[in-house]
């Protein structure tokens, strides 16, 4: 396939957005959203997919929203609640940056009467109104099968594998791990895998994520899969794999449908990636919001969710992912998620 792979997205395109949707004219019944989305490098989602789709769904509706990045800055994301706040938003959206800062910011805002959302990530014992996310036990579990087919498709016997978790502060990190580790640790007691080095990366850091994937890859040379929590900790692995000419001989895991990380599957370095619908994540947001700011009754969140923490039960939408390999690429481009021309190749 004819693909630019080279790490830059510069070739490819990109498709950046403005921090702010465009206020409606028919917001009149409703009240203004401020939304909070946490950083831009952990994942290139925040910054592309979940800001274009929340933008167009609020506009769509004619309700003015104010989203905002916290840019990794726990003080950032304290600011721009607090003016959010101040502002006069009915409904504040929050993906957190780890519990204990999203709750204070949840608590502020509901000693302002305002209706909170967690958005993707649950804050623990953050008493949030309702929460929309995926099933994240079956993100992992999809990514624990997904690095066992591909090694039976390597035919290793007891192959060693590694893995880099996500940030041990964001609850769905530790719901990944309990989903992969079903999987694998079942593998790893009856002697078919064998355990490798593993690391937990702070706040999903790429970077951190290839130093770590270095020196467990140093420490243990026989590395033959890598369970990576999602497609930006998989491609830090990918580089150090390639530095070392091993790339596409070790099957790497992802998440998220990146762009880089589809990328990384069409060429044979990454065995597989999770793909969550966010355009559906982000509309059942909007919805949920809007209904609260037009101070309506919400209809749509039927599931439930137990707070480990807390112990109480939060009103939730959880949707279904999915997983992509080489073979089903072209869903996420059937999707409308991206565009072939973003995957720069002619012929898949
Ligand atoms: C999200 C993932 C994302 C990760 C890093 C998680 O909470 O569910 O989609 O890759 O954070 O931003």
């Amino acid at each position: 396939v004819g693909l630019v792979a080279t790490g830059s997205m510069a070739a490819c395109g990109d498709n950046s957005g403005d921090t702010d949707s465009g206020s409606g004219d028919k917001a009149a019944s409703a009240g203004k959203v401020g939304v909070i989305l946490p950083d831009t490098k952990s994942s290139a989602r925040w910054a592309t997919a979940d800001l274009k789709y929340l933008t167009e769904a609020f506009k769509a509706a004619g309700v003015e929203a104010d989203i905002q990045n916290a840019q990794g800055d726990k003080t950032q994301f304290q600011t721009i609640a607090e003016g959010m706040i101040t502002s006069g938003v009915k409904v504040l959206v929050i993906v957190n940056l780890d519990s204990g800062t999203g709750k204070a910011v949840l608590d502020k805002a509901k000693a302002s009467g305002i209706a909170t959302i967690d958005y993707d990530r649950l804050t623990l014992n953050g008493g949030a109104d309702y929460y929309v996310s995926f099933d994240n036990v079956a993100v992992g579990k999809l990514q624990g099968e997904g690095l066992a087919t591909c090694l039976a498709e390597k035919k290793y016997t007891k192959p060693v594998v590694a893995q880099l978790h996500g940030a041990p502060t964001d609850n769905n990190a530790t719901l990944f791990k309990e989903g992969y580790q079903s999987v694998l640790d079942p593998k790893f007691q009856a002697g078919e895998f064998v355990k490798g080095p593993e690391d937990a990366v702070p706040d999903w850091d790429n970077a951190q994520g290839g130093t770590l994937f270095e020196q467990q890859l140093t420490s243990n040379k026989e590395i033959k899969g890598v369970l990576a929590a999602n497609d930006g900790l998989g491609n830090a692995a990918i580089q150090v794999l390639k530095k070392n000419k091993l790339n596409g001989q070790v099957p790497v895991t992802g998440q998220d449908a990146t762009v880089q990380g589809l990328q990384n599957i069409l060429t044979g370095d990454q065995c597989m990636t999770v793909y969550k619908a966010i355009k559906k994540e982000a509309d059942a947001a909007a919805e949920l919001a809007i209904a609260l700011a037009k101070q309506q009754p919400p209809t749509t969140a039927t599931d439930t969710v137990k707070d480990p923490e807390s112990g109480k039960d939060v009103k939730s939408v959880l949707l279904e992912p999915q997983s992509i390999t080489k073979a089903n690429v072209k869903d996420v481009v059937a999707d409308g998620f991206v565009t072939k021309e973003e995957l720069c190749t002619a012929d898949f």
